[in-house]
């Protein structure tokens, strides 16, 4: 360990230096304060001084008062070297700083022993910095890929953003995620599934140059900060993970797969923003796209031009086909809760035994669909239905078990009925289909004036007469920004006028009805 002695008195410096050189300390030393200061505010301080107290220049207590105030990592220790060793003197100068102090002329045991408790307080120090620094390396990474996480994402995200817009430099954000990752792990397991995220992100490191920063932002999900780049620059890095990722294959010896990534791409000078989070979301409506154009491809965040001409059908029908992508993701929800629920429901009825031989089912059905490369919608519903299967023939059984007798010929021919009760329990799940009807003819017409088929009186589906007149209702209790509210009679009234015209007659009586008992008309 190094050491740095400060003293003016030649003879007892010098003594002082041959024999810290044969206890094999490594010996810095100086003839005053000031040379001492020149060192200890250097790269390579000691962290053991030895300082005299009284020094031309600059004495030893205010070297210690202002090692005290650089802060400096790891600790410097210091002992102080005085004649004065009064206890007023000792308190002056562990006050200013000091650690310990010694008094010449210093006994060479005493002084060995004071400097190895300084040593000691030295290393113990740099361990906890070196587990301290560990610790904050750890803190930003994620375990499985040892990219940055999401924590450090929040922080650096502000910083750079910060930092763009400070120094009027650009930044990019690509939002990465794997495409059908949830087949990966049903059809390897979690395990390999582990595996793919991380031979991912080893990827995804290899591509990024030294500025970028790999990020695992959720689970099968990762980000990349691209500091000083602009949209075009984004779209190449975005481009060549998507094609390095197709290219990889992941294997661990027993299973082999390939994957796809959807990218979504936002830039701070490219979509002018202000504020850091706007980059996310941006990249994250982009990646949406990404999804719902087909996957395995890379978007740049675009917003429809406004003020310009757009054909009125056109831009309708690409509304219409958007919202049907985002109310197919709101129905593939609602079908896995519906799987979700009855799995549970055959596992409470029929244990796990069935678990396997169902993961299997799925698992054939994957390779399979792969092989054909038949498109990840379709194989979801072959697996749905695999799991439909099981669950309902686990119901079923139970069904027939609780009654615990001799089945007649019925009851057997009713087995053979299986598939025909499969088909009747699935019935149940067609749920909107009965709505179906009332949306496509509410707005027909009683004296069938309507639209779209001018059906007319008992021709349109009950719950479509019923239907329009409740929101006839609805519509004139709400006050619009071009009228008030209709009163009750108002509303009988106007019901009536509509009566056997635009609404079945006999429901609007009802309805009526209805209107009078509330008690709402003006006596
Ligand atoms: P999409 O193309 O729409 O992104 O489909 P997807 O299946 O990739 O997306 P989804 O969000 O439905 O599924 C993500 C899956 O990622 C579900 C989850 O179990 C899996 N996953 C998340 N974190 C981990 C992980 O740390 N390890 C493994 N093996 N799987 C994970
Ligand atoms: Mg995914
Ligand atoms: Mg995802």
């Amino acid at each position: 360990m190094k050491v740095l002695i400060a003293d003016d008195d030649n003879i007892s410096r010098r003594r002082l230096e041959k024999f810290l050189e044969c206890m094999d300390y490594n010996v810095l030393s100086c003839k005053d304060g000031l040379e001492a200061w020149e060192i200890i505010q250097s790269e390579n301080t000691p962290n053991l001084l030895i300082l005299d107290w009284m020094m031309p220049g600059m004495d030893g207590l205010e070297i210690c008062r202002q090692v005290r105030k650089l802060d400096k990592e790891p600790y410097i220790f210091i002992l102080l070297l005085t004649s004065k060793n009064e206890t007023n003197d000792i308190v002056k100068g562990m006050e200013a700083g000091a650690d310990d102090y010694i008094t010449k002329p210093f006994n060479k045991n005493e002084l060995s022993v004071r400097l190895r408790a300084g040593k000691r307080i030295v290393t113990l120090n740099k361990e906890l910095l070196y587990m301290r620094d560990m610790l904050q390396k750890e803190a930003i990474r994620d375990e499985l890929t040892g990219l940055y996480n999401r924590r450090y994402m929040t922080e650096i995200l502000e910083k750079e953003f910060a930092g763009a817009l400070r120094y009027k430099t650009d930044l990019s954000c690509l939002l990465v995620d794997l495409d059908f990752f949830k087949d990966v792990n049903d059809t390897f397991g979690h395990l390999f599934g582990d595996l793919v995220l991380r031979e991912f992100s080893a990827c995804i490191k290899r591509v990024a140059r030294k500025t970028d920063i790999p990020i695992r932002y959720g689970g099968e999900e990762f980000m990349m900060l691209l500091t000083n780049t602009n949209i075009e620059g984004a779209m190449a890095v975005a481009e060549t993970i998507r094609s390095a990722c197709e290219a990889l294959k992941f294997d661990d010896g027993d299973n082999s797969t390939t994957a796809t990534v959807s990218i979504g791409v936002a830039s701070v000078k490219y979509h002018k923003l202000l504020e850091s989070k706007e980059l996310i979301t941006l990249a994250d409506k982009a990646l949406y796209r990404a999804k719902s154009e087909g996957r395995n491809r890379v978007k740049v965040y675009t917003r429809e031009p406004s003020g310009q001409y757009v054909d009125v059908k056109t831009s309708e029908d690409k509304d219409l086909k958007c919202m049907k992508e985002d109310l197919s993701s709101v129905l593939e929800k609602t079908k896995q809760s519906s799987i979700d629920a009855l799995t549970l429901l055959a596992n409470k009825t029929g244990g796990n035994g069935h678990k396997q031989h169902n993961r299997n089912t799925r698992q054939y059905i994957c390779l399979i669909g792969k092989k054909l490369a038949l498109p990840p919608s379709v194989i979801d519903t072959f697996k749905r239905s695999s799991i439909l299967h099981d669950t309902f023939k686990i119901l079923l059984k139970k069904t027939l078990k609780a009654e615990n007798r001799e089945l007649n010929r019925e009851e057997k021919a009713a087995i053979e009925d299986h598939p025909y009760h499969l088909s009747e329990l699935i019935e149940l799940f067609n749920f909107f289909d009965n709505e179906k009807s009332i949306l496509q003819y509410h707005h027909e017409n009683f004296d069938g004036t309507g639209w779209p088929d001018g059906l007319k009186e008992n021709e349109i589906p009950f719950g479509a007469r019923i239907f329009t007149i409740a929101d006839t209702i609805a519509d004139m209790l709400t006050e619009q920004p071009y009228r008030n509210k209709f009163r009750p009679d108002e509303i009988v009234q106007e019901l009536a006028n509509r009566a056997g015209k635009q609404f079945d007659p006999n429901l609007v009586s009802l309805f009526i009805e209805i209107i009078e008992k509330q008690n709402l008309l003006p006596v």
